[in-house]
């Protein structure tokens, strides 16, 4: 790492408590809307995921997605992220989905991709691995996301995808490992 990336990888660490917290407070607002996948009816999710992914996984329907005032919280690198208005976002077990993906399959996919991510690493784990790969490449090809995107167009492509939690734990892993 340069100078300038030791610098960022010390502010997001300072900052993790604070966020951590607002992604709390967050997820604890809405806890009366959070549904289980396992209730929302949807078909094919059964096929790739465990019972118990989609029994423990919530969603939350919602009109705008938040995501943390990362700038107000001496992150001023990620003002892109923050203006950016997303359609689902993930935090822990709990995802939010703004109104365009409330009934899609596919976004759930997407997110319960994130849900099992967020497990593996925990949360701080989660947030640095995300953070720095969102600074490194930007964010569709940061390794979470991509990850996350190229499994939900083989899922909307109707192919089957083998072991799909334990290659998801086993390629996060060897994320986690890249960065300490
Ligand atoms: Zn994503």
């Amino acid at each position: 790492m340069g100078r300038e990336d030791k610098e960022i990888f010390r502010q997001l660490q300072q900052a993790l408590p604070e966020v951590r917290n607002w992604i709390d407070c967050y997820v604890e607002a809405y806890a009366h809307l959070a549904v289980p996948i396992v209730d929302l009816g949807f078909r094919r999710l059964s096929q790739y995921f465990d019972q118990s992914r989609l029994k423990n996984s919530k969603a939350v329907k919602v009109d705008r997605v938040q995501v943390p005032p990362l700038s107000q919280m001496g992150l001023p690198y990620f003002t892109d992220f923050e203006e950016t208005s997303f359609i689902g976002i993930t935090y822990m077990d709990t995802f939010f989905l703004a109104p365009p993906a409330h009934d899609c399959e596919s976004t759930h996919f997407h997110e319960l991709i994130h849900v099992i991510q967020w497990e593996v690493l925990g949360p701080d784990l989660f947030l640095m691995v995300y953070a720095v790969g969102l600074l490194a490449y930007g964010y569709e090809n940061s390794p979470l996301e991509r990850m996350a995107y190229e499994l939900q167009r083989a899922f909307e492509a109707g192919r089957s995808i083998l072991q799909l939690e334990l290659q998801v734990r086993e390629k996060t892993e060897l994320m986690s490992k890249a960065l300490s």
